[in-house]
């Protein structure tokens, strides 16, 4: 009969205890036994609720201490050398070393998990004897058996996926690399058959990316393998995020059953269902419930879409489930207060998501075409929203005036004569170190302890505090700082029309970190002005000018929780037309230079290629509504946080931005090579510095680095900056280090 069942469940803790015990144990306040008894403790109440919630196969082995790809890293005893580890199994320590670095060695990267905000630790490969030194999967099986009686669905990420996500291999012997995975993922299923498990959920999200034809030869063996490993176990093959690239292949695959995203394919795992049909001797596990955002499923139409599948797979073969794991929504809407009931009644996160997954299959289960109460409350919720939700006329036709400005070298001409820098202009990204003291001081007033006016004249301390500093330093281009702000979306989402903040709503990041996405409910408008005040007090201080300082509509758009109701695309023209309205008011105010930051641009990002020029156009457009209305003079800057930029590089020159401003430590190498490949000649920055690092480079580092990019980049359009903002570095280092900085440009100035 049909089934409910959950792809994963967040790990943080509807208090956020999980996170609290992490840096606990971190910070040595708590013992290694006290944090793993704590952890056990969380791990069995999450498991506990989703069974009292009446889910049907919970899933086991989701849960991590840091994150599930650095799991399955260490359950194959995958550490990289330079963390000594002798074999066995990987101890908490060197877990965590990998994860956070330790005295000698540095951390494993870091990276998106796909199109989320979660980020995993990148595996590296190199030198890997991979050997089970551990059967995490089945301890935790294990564990829910004898502790709740529950039998669990254990969860591993896919070895082909794993090794796809790893680096540190040839990618011509991927094949080879897997192979020497597959014996390992025999045994795990192995041993869960013989302690009596059902069903294993095994994860393959990248069958919604492009895989090539070697890769699908690979990926066809190794199930091929499993499935005779454990033949009496049943695996689901799950895929999320997407819809899956080749459908017809995938439901081939010799596994018992296929887990399908029917939120967020754009429709097409649904259409591929309907137009090829879906094997009778699989099970479909229909993600219909959004694992995604955070708004309650409208019930009546989530049941009249799987009577749409009715004709396509037979009750008796379906599997109710969200569309991807719960980890990406927070956990439970009950404890928010402040949201206001009818936006509270519209919400539903990580519990309440599960009891939709219950109520839909008990309504397929017993035929029935509607679900009174339930469904009943949905609808007062969608209700209401419905009403705030209609887009402005006047706003939707500005949306679709294309603008554009004069040309660039027009631009450049009149902006060199009105802000008269030198050649190699020095500036800084935005924010400065936002020191135990703001941060105290906005707390306070966030309370209510300190007076508006107070807060301000603090503000103001601060931002004259550091605007004599950049003098003192020698910098071209000054910045007021940021330091009114803790979160470059929060700040302004509080300032615009059309955005909600939750409480608790919580969402792991990475490690413990956690972010709390604000909701964009209604349509998004300019109220007042945002960033003026400062800016302009900034500006009264200085003879040099001021950069204003925006975060992008992309940005925005990408690290919130968005409405559904109408296009994703309009709500970022939305935000675009408010900031507009903010970036003329800047200009009205005798502020000189704007940047737009967009950081988060490539995280929207399409998985499969044939998506994402759509993607990329809208993102261009929204920047340009944005950014586009001022004078020639008025320069536009942009600023982008990572430098994987050959695939990008035609919508970057399409932002039409004059100054762009590129984060490369991390990966300068690849930079180069793109600018090697593409002509980019408006003004750019490449970060000169590393801020992720508390250490002051040397005069002779930075030096080396401007020269490298002026090896493919114009020396006149050229701008030295750091990689990124200095908000999370103190202040001497970030002194001393700008200090080497102006002085390498003004080595260069000499030189060229
Ligand atoms: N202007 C922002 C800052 O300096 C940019 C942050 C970012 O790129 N993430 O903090
Ligand atoms: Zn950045």
């Amino acid at each position: 009969m049909v089934k409910s069942s959950n792809l994963g469940y967040p790990r943080i803790g509807e208090k956020r205890e999980w996170k609290k015990a992490l840096e606990q144990f971190w910070e040595g306040k708590l013992k290694e036994e006290e944090f793993v008894v704590k952890t056990d403790e969380i791990r069995l109440r999450h498991l506990k609720k989703q069974s009292d919630a009446g889910i049907d196969l919970i899933p086991v082995g989701d849960f991590s201490l840091y994150d599930h790809v650095l799991d399955t890293a260490a359950m194959f005893g995958v550490v990289p050398k330079r963390f000594g580890h002798g074999g066995g199994k990987v101890s908490l320590q060197t877990y965590y070393g990998m994860a956070r670095g330790t005295g000698d060695a540095v951390a494993s990267t870091m990276t998106k998990w796909f199109n989320t905000n979660y980020h995993y630790i990148v595996p590296e490969l190199e030198g890997a004897m991979p050997s089970l030194a551990d059967n995490p999967p089945l301890r935790y099986f294990k564990e829910a058996k004898e502790q709740l009686g529950i039998i669990g669905k254990p969860v591993l990420l896919g070895p082909v996926t794993f090794v796809k996500l790893s680096k540190g291999y040839d990618p011509e012997e991927f094949g080879s690399v897997v192979d020497g995975f597959v014996p390992l993922y025999a045994s795990i299923l192995k041993e869960l058959e013989e302690a009596g498990a059902e069903w294993v959920q095994i994860d393959e999200p990248v069958l919604c990316t492009d895989l090539t034809e070697d890769e699908w030869t690979v990926l066809e063996q190794v199930y091929d393998t499993l499935i005779k490993a454990a033949p009496g176990i049943k695996v689901i093959l799950q895929t999320y995020f997407d819809r899956v690239s080749r459908y017809e292949r995938v439901v081939r695959l010799p596994v018992h059953g296929i887990g399908l995203d029917l939120v967020h394919d754009g429709g097409g795992n649904r259409q591929a269902l309907t137009t090829h049909g879906f094997p009778d001797d699989k099970v479909l596990a229909a993600g219909i419930i959004d694992g995604r955002n955070i708004w309650r499923a409208d019930l009546e139409r989530t049941l009249s879409s799987l009577k749409e599948l009715e004709g396509v797979v037979s009750k008796d073969r379906l599997i109710i489930q969200p569309s991807s794991s719960l980890l990406h929504v927070p956990v439970t809407v009950k404890v928010e207060e402040g949201l206001g009931e009818r936006l509270k009644r519209t919400l539903s996160f990580a519990d309440e998501k599960l009891q939709e997954i219950v109520t839909v299959t008990e309504a397929v289960k017993e035929g029935r075409p509607s679900i009174s109460n339930e469904l009943k409350e949905s609808y007062d919720g969608l209700d209401n929203i419905e009403q705030s939700r209609t887009l402005r006329e006047s706003e939707q036709l500005a949306a679709n005036e294309v603008l554009q400005r004069a040309p660039f070298s027009e631009r450049r001409v009149v902006q060199e004569s009105e802000l008269g820098l030198p050649l190699f202009p020095t500036t800084t990204i935005g924010s400065f170190p936002q020191t135990k003291e703001v941060r105290k001081e906005r707390l306070k007033w966030r309370r209510g302890d300190v007076s508006d006016q107070d807060y301000r004249t603090f503000i103001q301390e601060e931002i004259a505090k550091w605007i004599d500093i950049q003098e003192k330093i020698g910098l071209d281009v000054l910045v007021h700082g940021e330091f009114e702000r803790t979160d470059m979306v929060e700040y302004f989402g509080e300032k615009l029309g059309g955005f909600a903040f939750t409480k608790n709503g919580w969402v792991q990041s990475y490690g413990s970190r956690c972010v709390k996405p604000p909701i964009i409910h209604g349509d998004v408008c300019f109220q007042e002005p945002m960033t003026v005040d400062e800016t302009v007090f900034a500006q009264s201080l200085t003879e040099k000018p001021v950069k204003g300082m925006l975060t992008g509509p992309i940005t925005i758009v990408n690290w919130s929780f968005v409405r559904t109701d109408i296009p994703r695309y309009d709500v970022a023209n939305q935000i675009a037309l408010a900031l507009r309205k903010e970036v003329e008011a800047l200009e009205a105010n005798g502020i000189r230079m704007i940047q737009v930051d967009e950081p988060a641009l490539r995280e929207g990002m399409p998985l499969q290629k044939e998506k994402r020029a759509g993607y990329l156009d809208a993102a261009v457009h929204a920047f340009k509504l944005a950014t586009s209305s001022v004078k020639s003079s008025t320069q536009i800057h942009t600023h982008m946080c990572y430098s994987e930029f050959g695939e990008i590089i035609e919508s970057i020159k399409a932002l039409d931005a004059d100054v762009i401003s590129i984060e490369t430590s991390r990966s300068h190498g690849n930079l180069i090579h793109s600018f090697e490949e593409n002509t980019y000649s408006q003004g750019i920055g490449l970060g000169v510095y590393d801020i992720h690092s508390p250490r002051v480079p040397t005069l002779e580092e930075m030096t080396r680095n401007i020269e490298r990019a002026i090896r493919v980049l114009d020396p006149q359009l050229f701008w030295i900056n750091p990689d990124c903002g200095l908000k999370t570095r103190g202040p001497n280092e970030t002194i001393e280090a700008l200090v080497v900085m102006v002085e390498a440009a003004k080595k260069m100035r000499e030189t060229v």
